[in-house]
């Protein structure tokens, strides 16, 4: 189905982005890997996904902190793929603490990968997309897009801001064949929840396994995690033609956390 497409994930070397990249691999789209830590492995997994379509998959590890890295990432992909038909915003990070402890450094470095960074991708990407008359940006939000929890100040700030920032660039691109969307996952285990997990599990002496019922018994009614692999699927759909007219939305996959 994405055959001829390329799609940059962003923070794809792990967790959601890259059970996002296997998806889109297994449609045919050629996959430009990002993020940081081991990348040989990620990019073994995604090009076998992709084996029987003949996709091709590389990797830039720009720091999604610094726009200058981003610039020279979407120039890489530009030169090397000749487009980047569809991006994927997902890299993000979180920090937990009440605002009052909140480390300043810890707040400007989520605004700016949760968050900015998304913007100067897609300020990058969107021209080429338009050009073209097909394009798909996918945002990685999360429920923290639509409703707060405490002590994650920062992350919830972003992650709203994402969501607005997807209705407005939606809007802009309204009448091209460029559709705008953000993905609110609750809970999914990744090594980002894992950290949140060992830290209750630490804070109250009760094993991991006790630790995740917790977390999920707290706010995702269905008590299950959500699946990179079902996060996967979701992209795959937006991407699709029969998604041609999903605009602007903030589309949760989060077990009935915001219907209560
Ligand atoms: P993860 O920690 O498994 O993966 C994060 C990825 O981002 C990694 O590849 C990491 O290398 C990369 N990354 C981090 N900082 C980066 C930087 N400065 N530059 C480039 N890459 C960077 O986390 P995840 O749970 O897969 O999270 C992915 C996205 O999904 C995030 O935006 C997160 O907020 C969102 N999300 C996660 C959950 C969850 O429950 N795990 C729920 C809702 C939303």
């Amino acid at each position: 189905m994405l055959k001829g497409k390329t799609a940059l994930v962003t923070g794809s070397t792990s967790g959601i982005g890259l059970g996002i990249a296997l998806s889109l691999a297994r449609q045919g789209a050629n996959i430009v890997l990002n993020g940081f830590g081991d990348a040989e492995g990620p990019k073994s997994e995604v090009a076998a996904a992709g084996a029987a379509q003949g996709i091709r998959v590389g990797y830039h590890g720009a720091d999604m902190s610094k726009p200058a890295e981003i610039e020279a990432m979407m120039a890489h992909v530009a030169a090397e793929f000749g487009a980047c038909d569809i991006l994927v915003n997902n890299a993000g990070i979180q920090h937990v603490a009440p605002v009052e402890n909140f480390p300043v450094e810890r707040w400007d470095a989520i605004i700016a990968i949760n968050l900015t960074s998304a913007f100067h991708t897609t300020r990058l990407a969107l021209p080429a997309m338009k050009a073209r008359g097909w394009g798909r940006i996918l945002n990685i939000a999360s429920v923290h897009g639509l409703v707060a929890s405490a002590e994650k100040s920062a992350y919830v700030a972003a992650k709203h801001g994402i969501v607005g920032f997807t209705k407005a660039v939606a809007l802009e691109a309204a009448t091209s064949g460029v559709t705008v969307n953000a993905i609110c996952p609750g809970w999914v285990l990744t090594p980002l929840v894992q950290k949140q997990v060992d830290a209750r599990a630490a804070a109250a002496g009760i094993s991991n396994e006790d630790a995740k019922k917790q977390l999920l018994a707290e706010k995702q009614p269905s008590l299950q995690f959500t699946t990179p692999e079902q996060l996967g699927e979701l992209s795959v759909f937006l991407c699709s033609d029969a998604a041609a007219n999903v605009r602007g939305q903030a589309w949760s996959l989060d077990g009935g956390w915001t219907a209560q």
